[in-house]
């Protein structure tokens, strides 16, 4: 028999929310975590309703919530300084729940803290350096370079995150798009942003965008999209004022920044999507930013992450053979990362593209979509819960 009946590879939202859930149901679940304390590595802290949801169908929603989680019910979408929507967001969506914020580092504590009352063994400190698929896969595990450990499951799975070097070990193909869009991202702390608003300033001209997701007491999590052809890599401390400086001339209020400190580091990260397809062979699933990180521009990697973990759950649970089970995982991640990515690459181009003949295409799109908001896809915030075909696009753009 098999040493567990799960080993996932990272305790980060992925790998502990499905270990929980798991463990919850009886499973003998192994969770490998290479951090000893999290930190902050500029990630996201925005959940949108569909991940809200599935975080309530994980049995953890309340429990972000209550412990480190602030709701957000109000969407606001600027253009420079004028106002273009203002949404309930809960009212207006199928789920009918709020954006959650929270502080990533202090969300993962609690959620790999529950996987852990709930049964699952979690080993922290530790790194997998390799693993074997097969029909009973082994995983390697090193404590500080000291000797190695090998260690068997009935399924392991990869929640190694964005950089996902289980992925390479077991020889999945690596898809990634061109990169069209940088993010950089920064919290502060002393903001006087309203607190229960996410705010999104387009700066169609510079082809920018500036997003603010308050957490509550003054703190904000801000994040800065630029075209990736800009080349815009603002790092480190000393970038801090001319982060301000940016999400300011392209309309975001200077009082929301005015006293307000950096609380953690400035980073930039490349947009592209990169993903597998058919995430499972051979015993190993993978799952989170390891399967498909989407670009965090758009914020749907913790939504992404949680239905990974629910559809998973639930194909485990709904058969003993999990080899069936991982297939099918597998094929329905495959069909809602496609709508997710398809939708983003839209959106994309409609929001970031600069010039003339995209100014054209904006203006019309947007116009269209005041008068008939179904024209835009609601994934962003009601999920990936629908087709995508040549019609929607059209009807987006304006082009039908
Ligand atoms: C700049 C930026 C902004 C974002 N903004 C948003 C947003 O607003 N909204 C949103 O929904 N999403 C956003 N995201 C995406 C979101 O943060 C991710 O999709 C999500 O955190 C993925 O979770 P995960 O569990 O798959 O991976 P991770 O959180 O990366 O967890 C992986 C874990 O694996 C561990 N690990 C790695 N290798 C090993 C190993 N060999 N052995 C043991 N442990 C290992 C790591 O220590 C880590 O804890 C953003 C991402 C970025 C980069």
């Amino acid at each position: 028999m098999a040493n567990y009946d799960i080993v996932t590879v990272g305790g980060g939202l992925g790998g502990a929310a499905l270990a929980r859930a798991m463990a919850e149901k009886g499973a003998r679940v192994l969770v490998l975590e290479r951090e000893t304390a999290f930190k902050d590595r500029v990630r996201g802290e925005g959940m949108t309703t569909w991940g809200a949801a599935e975080a309530r169908e994980l049995g953890i929603h309340e429990l972000v919530r209550s412990s480190c989680g602030h709701d957000l019910p109000m969407w606001e979408n600027y253009v420079g300084p004028m106002q273009v929507l203002q949404r309930d967001i809960a009212a207006t969506t199928p789920q009918g729940l709020p954006t959650l914020a929270f502080y990533h580092p202090e969300m993962q504590r609690t959620v790999l803290e529950a996987a852990e009352k709930a049964g699952a063994e979690v080993r922290s400190g530790v790194r997998a350096t390799g693993i074997s698929p097969g029909v009973t896969p082994t995983v390697t595990v090193q404590r500080n370079g000291g000797p190695a450990e090998t260690i068997t499951a009935r399924l392991i799975v990869g929640a190694d995150g964005r950089n996902s070097p289980l992925r390479k070990w077991a020889q999945f193909e690596e898809h990634q798009n061109a990169d069209r869009l940088f993010i950089s991202g920064v919290l502060f702390d002393g903001s006087a942003a309203p607190d229960d608003t996410v705010r999104l300033v387009s700066d169609f001209e510079r082809g920018r965008g500036t997003i603010i997701f308050p957490q509550g007491r003054g703190r904000v999590r801000s994040y800065m999209i630029s075209r990736a052809d800009e080349g815009l890599r603002l790092q480190g401390a000393a970038d801090v004022p001319r982060f301000v400086e940016e999400a300011v001339t392209s309309g975001m209020p200077g009082e929301f920044f005015d006293g307000a400190v950096a609380a953690g580091p400035l980073a930039t990260f490349n947009g592209a999507d990169c993903w597998v397809e058919h995430p499972y062979r051979e015993g190993v699933a993978l799952m989170g930013d390891a399967a498909a990180s989407s670009d965090p521009s758009w914020g749907q990697g913790l939504s992404l992450t949680l239905r990974d973990a629910r559809v998973l759950r639930d194909a485990l649970l709904a058969n003993d053979d999990w080899d069936v089970a991982g297939h099918g995982y597998a094929s329905e991640h495959d069909r809602y990362f496609g709508v997710v990515r398809t939708v983003e690459g839209w959106l994309t181009e409609l929001f970031y593209d600069v010039g003339p003949a995209a100014d054209e295409r904006r203006g019309r799109a947007l116009g269209l979509a005041a008068e008939d908001p179904t024209r835009q896809p609601d994934t962003m915030w009601s999920g990936p819960d629908h087709t995508v075909d040549e019609t929607m696009r059209r009807r987006l753009f304006g082009e039908d």
